[in-house]
């Protein structure tokens, strides 16, 4: 390798005095025992040049001897020379390779796709370093052992739920793009397009059975990556202790050294937790540009994440987001088929098919349903018949604690009162149609915490004046029509939790 070190370009930076800083401190975090990981490793790197990117952020470019190393180096020692660096150079710092092919080709930069693989980042994409470049002392003592990475790799254990599988997750229209992505990702993850992969859809849906089901996959199928689960509360409580305690950095090493990270339920970050979302972007940038994976699962489809920090969400559409939706019937009975073949045990197909077309809400309640009729049957020692799981389900349904919603009473009452909900919506003054439409505004107003702008919204375009003026009526109808007063005790016998 020629030793014609190129001097700094830049007028501000002294390349070669920051690396001999840098040098230094790599060598101390090191420690002597890696001695010989030194002389190998860094020694032969040549620091070639400082500039800075159109922000004005410095890019520090390393001369390395081969591919080989370049790559030798991005797989052990990336975190090291990140974190050196951002000491030196910023926080905004980020960090380049010049591979040096043959002599002939020294002052040829790299082309773009050697870079893709590269931690090189792109001009308007600065790496942004997790380390408080302001630091004292105390901030370059590493005192948490995981912290020196490449030399050890992290061993953490996964906190991945085992039952959660891949065999034992139902396929279906529901879920499809997520699971096969899922898959995509467990074969190869961080290598596929789907980086992150945001998993969203309601509650009960399977997307934390999913996330765990690619976890688990990838370890299987990559026993040397660093899977980590956790849920964003347990991420955010655990960033506020490392504040408290001091030990930002410590934290903000840890994670951005995870292979694939997987955050359950991002939705409970509001605007409240912003240094929590900080941080997270900052991990997310580096894992992103290590080329590892993130996994991240919501309630909420990104545009709904209201207290979500706008470059977060940015970087959400860098992947793909895939959302899970409500099992049609047929994949809600092989859901409970599947389930009950786990457990050995064998109900009629009417039974099944009772339970699949009655509980339609997600698949939490279905497990529950079946659970309960498990019970049911066995602690009074009958028989799962239909008629048992009539009487059953009937209750669970009912007693199954939804929020009612105003499309819920809608329907119940459009049912009720065999009207189209399509009509009562519609600007009919038919005495049957307004009275339908009063008593769904009622029951909004009444079993709702909805606006009631929104209810009239919701019922045709009324305005609130509307709904106030609906539920007044049948207030006053009830302390002297019988008939309303009947239809509103039934009712709300349907309605009761
Ligand atoms: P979410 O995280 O979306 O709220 P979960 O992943 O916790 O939902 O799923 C709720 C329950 O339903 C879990 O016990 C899970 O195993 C089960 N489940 C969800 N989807 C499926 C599926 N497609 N196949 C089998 N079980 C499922
Ligand atoms: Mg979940």
């Amino acid at each position: 390798m020629s030793s014609t070190t190129k001097v700094a370009t830049s007028t501000s930076w002294d390349v070669r005095s920051i690396w001999k800083d840098c040098l230094s401190t790599i060598k101390d975090l090191l420690g002597p025992e890696n001695n010989t990981v030194y002389d190998t490793w860094f020694l032969p790197i040549i620091p070639y040049n400082i500039h800075t990117n159109e922000n004005g952020f410095p890019i520090i470019t390393l001369q390395v001897p081969s591919q080989f190393f370049y790559e030798y180096l991005e797989a052990h020692f990336v975190n090291v020379l990140r974190l050196t660096i951002q000491q030196y150079l910023g926080e905004s710092a980020s960090l380049q390779y010049r591979i040096l092919m043959d002599t002939s080709e020294e002052n040829k930069p790299l082309t773009t796709q050697q870079l893709s693989t590269g931690i090189q980042t792109q001009p308007n994409k600065p790496i942004y370093m997790p380390l408080n470049i302001n630091g004292t002392d105390t901030d370059r003592n590493f005192p948490n052992p995981l912290v020196v990475p490449g030399i050890q790799k992290v061993k953490i254990p996964s906190q991945l739920n085992s039952r959660y599988t891949f065999d034992n997750f139902v396929e279906g229209e529901c879920n499809r793009l997520a699971r096969s992505a899922g898959f995509a990702v467990a074969q190869k993850p961080g290598r596929t397009s789907f980086n992150p992969l945001l998993i969203y859809g309601g509650v009960g849906l399977g997307k934390t059975h999913l996330a765990n089901a690619i976890g688990l996959q990838t370890k299987e199928l990559n026993p040397d990556k660093c899977v980590l689960y956790i849920t964003s509360e347990m991420f955010m409580q655990q960033y506020t202790e490392a504040v408290k305690n001091n030990t930002r950095n410590d934290f903000m090493t840890f994670y951005s050294m995870i292979d694939v990270l997987i955050i359950d339920d991002i939705q409970f970050w509001s605007d409240k937790y912003k240094g929590t979302q900080e941080a997270f972007f900052h991990i997310f940038n580096t894992l992103h540009q290590n080329g590892n994976q993130i996994i991240i699962t919501s309630d909420k489809a990104p545009s709904e994440m209201k207290g979500l920090d706008e470059r977060l969400l940015s970087r959400l559409k860098w992947g793909l987001n895939a959302r899970v939706e409500v099992p049609d019937v047929s994949t809600r009975i092989n859901i409970l088929k599947q389930k009950l073949n786990n457990d050995g045990i064998v109900m009629p197909k009417e039974v099944v098919e009772y339970v699949a077309y009655s509980v339609n809400t997600n698949v939490r309640e279905l497990e529950g349903a079946l659970i309960s009729l498990m019970a049911q049957s066995s602690l009074n020692k009958k028989e799962i018949t239909l008629e048992l799981t009539r009487e059953m389900i009937d209750n669970f349904v009912r007693s199954s604690k939804q929020d009612i919603t105003i499309e819920y009473i809608q329907k119940v009452i459009c049912d009720y009162t065999g009207q189209s909900l399509e009509l009562v919506q519609s600007r009919s003054r038919k005495r049957e149609i307004v009275q339908t439409r009063q008593l769904i505004m009622y029951f909004c107003k009444k079993l709702t915490s909805s606006s009631l702008a929104i209810i009239g919204a919701k019922c045709g375009n009324k305005d609130h004046a509307t709904v106030l003026h609906a539920y007044r009526t049948i207030e006053s109808l009830l302390s002297s029509d019988k008939h309303i007063q009947h239809v509103v005790a039934d009712l709300e016998k349907r309605f009761k939790q």
